[in-house]
């Protein structure tokens, strides 16, 4: 079975608790895939902080981990054929409103520079 979408979760929700992702990515941008996948409908991609609190999204980490996250996205819809749209929040807390989904401008057009 292929995955047909993309969830994504801060490294604070209960659900992820040392596993349950299949890529983790650190505040300085380095990705972590794991060893074995969590969910075969779905790619689970963690980004670590608590962006419940408004002072995770304004760290200066912030930018090169958003960077390196949207070129995974990218990555991972080009390879299963999702559309790289289609990024669901894990619920309504994970990750917290203060996540910066501005920062994702997921375009496949103009991914390529
Ligand atoms: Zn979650």
């Amino acid at each position: 079975m292929r995955p047909t979408g993309i969830t994504i979760h801060q490294s604070v929700c209960t659900s992820i608790n040392g596993k349950g992702y299949d890529f983790y990515i650190t505040r300085s941008g380095t990705i972590i895939p794991a060893s074995e996948s969590t969910d075969p409908a779905r790619i689970h991609i963690c980004v670590e902080g608590d962006f419940s609190r408004p002072e995770e999204t304004l760290s200066g980490f912030k930018e090169e981990q958003f960077f390196v996250l949207q070129k995974l996205v990218l990555r991972i819809s080009e390879t299963f054929g999702i559309d790289p749209a289609d990024l669901i929040s894990h619920s309504a807390n994970c990750p917290g409103k203060h996540f910066p989904w501005s920062e994702l401008v997921i375009s496949p057009k103009d991914g390529y520079h």
